[in-house]
């Protein structure tokens, strides 16, 4: 946590937000007692949403132990309700997010159609990431706020539920959650871990799976800092008596080829069709083997990822998919006919070599210049927009050849410019010489309870 500093303003023992802000920013521990006044104070808004930023900002640069990681997690947990299903079935997976990162979409319909039951509940974009529930808002009429009644009859009913946060699940998370994304605070190993958590243990499931990313388009630039993450994230789970598994996976370039929110829907179906992407097939099939094999339907993770594959051949897994569209009021007829910029342009390779590497959180951040994220909580995004990458690591490309179609609208000629600048000036490195397939997952590690 780096050197201490003497408290400025800490002088009482009487607790005040500027106080607290003022020890954590002198790296002091806080007590348990004093995060749950600061979290509580924001919910009862006696602790304003500019000292709550202050404090993120505090923590983000200073650090928090373990103990204070421990007792944000526990505040923001019994911010809301907590349930507890009692079912070894209900299994649910978290990403800590990353480019193109979509296979919730994939794997939660996988998994259901295999006998677990998914209990949901997903983030909006956060930082340079687009958000699970802003995607499938893309789907006419599909509704991602659901009241606690509709979210236990649909899970205990269906077995399959997706939907946002709402004010009674971890709403500390909520709030807080918003505040990061715009302030610069969402890359800190212990609030991305309280975050997760909160809402992953409100859910009431018997186990979770962890795809911990890893790479330039991470909040985890490096493997040491993904496993120490996967391992935060492990041992509260196993605090809780949550059986889990974590996957470190490549967050290098984006995952699959669509990046956006309509457009990253439409690749989901194509997968569930049995046509995507190899690496998202790839990923999205472990994971879901994973959520299979914890729910005790399998008896190891191999045969888990083998039930997972037939549940895609059979079919089984669209119907999921397009039963837990038609619960939630979307409209089945809307994916013919996903929103769609008007506009496309291409990038083309300029000249002869082999992809070596994409800048990818700079990727995310095009999307948000197109529109596609919020430059201030509670923005609207525009979910017609995206980026369509023709050419993975690796792969051999010949001058001229199409690389990135940028879907925009009219109006947005000096963005894209700008885009076409980037893309040539080192968002997409080429290589003279051959260059290998990256690995796509890096580790596989496992909590038994
Ligand atoms: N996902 C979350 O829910 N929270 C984070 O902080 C990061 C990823």
């Amino acid at each position: 946590m780096g050197k201490k500093q003497a408290v400025n303003i800490h002088k009482s023992n009487l607790f005040s937000a500027t106080n607290l802000i003022d020890k954590k920013k002198c790296r002091h521990e806080l007590t348990a007692d004093e995060i749950k006044f600061f979290v509580n104070g924001l919910l009862l808004k006696k602790v304003a949403d500019y000292q709550m930023t202050a404090m993120l900002m505090a923590i983000r640069l200073n650090g928090f132990s373990t103990n204070e990681t421990q007792a944000l997690t526990e505040v923001m947990l019994n911010s809301g309700t907590i349930f507890d299903f009692q079912d070894p079935r209900v299994i649910d997976k978290h990403s800590t997010g990353g480019i193109g990162d979509k296979t919730s979409f994939i794997l939660a319909p996988i998994a259901h159609a295999a006998g677990v039951k998914v209990p949901m509940i997903a983030g909006r974009g956060l930082g340079h990431t687009a958000g699970t529930v802003d995607k499938i808002e893309a789907v006419e009429g599909f509704r991602t706020s659901l009241s606690l009644d509709e979210f236990k009859k649909s899970l205990t009913q269906f077995g399959l539920v997706l939907m946002g946060q709402t004010d009674q699940i971890a709403p500390a998370d909520k709030i807080i959650y918003a505040l990061r994304d715009v302030t610069a605070t969402v890359d800190s190993i212990p609030l991305i871990t309280a975050s997760i958590m909160s809402k992953k243990l409100a859910e009431g499931t018997a186990g979770l799976v962890f795809d911990v990313k890893c790479g330039n388009g991470a909040f985890m630039k490096t493997k040491s800092d993904a496993k120490k993450l996967a391992k935060g994230l492990m041992s509260t789970a196993k605090r809780y008596h949550k059986k889990s598994l974590a996957l470190v996976t490549n967050m290098n370039q984006p995952l699959g080829n669509a990046v956006g929110h309509a457009n990253e829907i439409q690749e989901c179906i194509d997968t569930l069709k049995g046509h995507g992407p190899t690496d998202l097939t790839e990923l999205s099939l472990q994971l879901a083997g994973a959520m299979i094999y914890l729910a005790g339907i399998t008896k190891s993770l191999q045969a888990g990822v083998v039930k997972a594959k037939k549940m895609i051949q059979s079919g089984q897994a669209l119907n999921s998919f397009y039963e837990l569209i038609k619960r939630q009021g979307g409209n089945l007829n809307s994916l013919e006919n996903l929103p769609a910029a008007s506009e496309q342009t291409i990038f083309l390779a300029p000249r002869n070599g082999y992809i070596k590497s994409f800048q990818t959180e700079t990727i995310g951040k095009m999307i948000q210049k197109l529109g596609g994220g919020r430059t201030t909580a509670g923005s609207q995004i525009d979910l017609s927009i995206g980026l369509f990458f023709h050419k993975k690591i690796g792969d051999k490309v010949k001058k001229g050849e199409a690389l990135v179609t940028i879907y925009h609208h009219q109006n947005q000629k000096n963005v894209v410019e700008n885009l076409l600048h980037d893309f040539k000036m080192g968002v997409i490195k080429l290589s003279s010489s051959r260059v290998e397939k990256p690995e796509l997952i890096y580790q596989i590690l496992e909590n038994k309870i």
